[in-house]
């Protein structure tokens, strides 16, 4: 499962990056919609949300 945390700074990076718009802005910061996202499989090695955060805010859960 893949979240965002409250060090999310709203920097808007990861939002264009989804390929399945799954990222969008919740009561306090950015949230991910776990009923659309796919962890990026078929699209991306690894989760691009992840990947683009400069503030590690982004948190993969196996
Ligand atoms: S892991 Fe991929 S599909 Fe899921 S929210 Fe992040 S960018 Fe979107
Ligand atoms: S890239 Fe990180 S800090 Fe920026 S909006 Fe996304 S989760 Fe928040």
């Amino acid at each position: 499962m893949i979240s965002i945390n409250e060090d999310c700074i709203n920097c808007d990076m990861c939002v264009p990056e989804c390929p399945v718009e799954a990222i969008d802005m919740g009561e306090a910061h950015y949230q991910i919609n776990q009923s659309l996202c796919v962890e990026c499989e078929g699209f991306y090695p690894e989760p691009s949300c992840y990947a683009v955060c400069p503030v590690d805010a982004v948190d993969i859960r196996k």
